[in-house]
């Protein structure tokens, strides 16, 4: 196993370029063992980012990962995210508070806006670098933003990621949002990278996965992780499927596995506007 590749910030925060997405954990209790389980063990395995955010569950998901990191915060670089309804001055520092509270710590290292809503992305942003100010946050970043609403971001003001929603059968980013970030010295975040599951059964995904006696879900994450400035947070809910993902960060594919990809997943022909989920 090698170690995972690392992605720098713009803050100059240096990250695993594969990390842990928490979407819907901690929502049921009969599974909290094995979702506690399997947050740590991606820890172990150097996939040492954790993103939440104070939607999931209400709260639940970041108190899962606030019980996961307990005696190993130092380990672990933690992404959460206020909600555009609570992105005035005072929401965002009284979400945050709450979120701290959830997580257990005294510092979260990335700070996003979940959307864009409809508080003025100038006020967030000023509401953002008071919390920088203040360490309550190591940096702040956006997730959902398109090219246009980038360019609607205060003068000079530089978000650490965009969190987006690209992978094999959203790949829409790629014609201006990618390029636009890569001149901005801007990683994103890839979300749902297998597409919620969705992705796995496809043909074209299944050959290429067998021909590396690979699964399907490492071949999907090995292309999201294939562009250097992107980073891959996929959910996984069992130690299996975190074992599994951890693998992919070591898989390379070749020009012939991207050329049957693009064939199956054609990459887009103009631009398109960012999906979300
Ligand atoms: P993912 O694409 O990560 O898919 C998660 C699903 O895939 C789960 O059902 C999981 O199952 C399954 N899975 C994971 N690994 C494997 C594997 N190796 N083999 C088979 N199945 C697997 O979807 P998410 O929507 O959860 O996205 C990832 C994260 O991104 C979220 O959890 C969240 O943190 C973030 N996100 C951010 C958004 C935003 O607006 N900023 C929006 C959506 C997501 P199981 O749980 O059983 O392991």
């Amino acid at each position: 196993m090698h170690v995972i590749r690392t992605v720098t910030l713009p803050s100059g925060a240096r990250v695993p370029a594969l990390g842990q997405g928490t979407w819907h954990m901690g929502d049921d209790r009969s599974r909290r063992a094995e979702e506690l389980d399997a947050l740590r063990a991606g820890l172990d395995l150097g996939m040492t980012l954790i993103d939440t955010a104070e939607m999931y569950g209400s709260g639940a998901s970041e108190e899962l990962v606030g019980e996961a990191i307990q005696g190993r915060r130092d380990e672990v670089f933690l992404v959460s995210k206020v909600l555009p309804s609570n992105a005035d001055r005072r929401g965002t520092a009284e979400a945050c508070r709450a979120s701290l509270r959830r997580l257990g710590t005294d510092r979260i290292d990335l700070y996003l806006l979940h959307w864009r809503g409809g508080v003025p992305l100038a006020e967030t942003v000023e509401a953002l670098e008071e919390l920088v100010r203040q360490g309550s946050i190591g940096s702040w970043g956006v997730s959902n933003l398109d090219t246009d609403d980038l360019a609607d971001l205060p003068r000079g003001a530089v978000p650490d990621t965009d969190q987006i929603l690209y992978n094999l059968t959203r790949r829409g980013p790629e014609y201006a949002l990618l390029p636009r970030c890569r001149e901005l010295s801007v990683p994103v975040m890839a979300y749902s990278p297998v597409e919620q599951g969705r992705l796995l059964g496809h043909e074209a995904l299944r050959a290429v996965a067998d021909a590396h006696g690979a699964t399907p879900a490492q071949v999907a994450l090995a292309w999201v992780l294939r562009r250097e400035d992107v980073i891959a947070i996929p959910k996984a809910s069992s130690r299996r499927h975190v074992e599994e993902n951890r693998a992919a960060a070591d898989l390379v594919l070749g020009e012939e596995d991207f050329a049957a990809l693009d064939e199956a997943f054609p990459p887009p022909a103009g631009k398109r506007p960012l999906e979300i989920l």
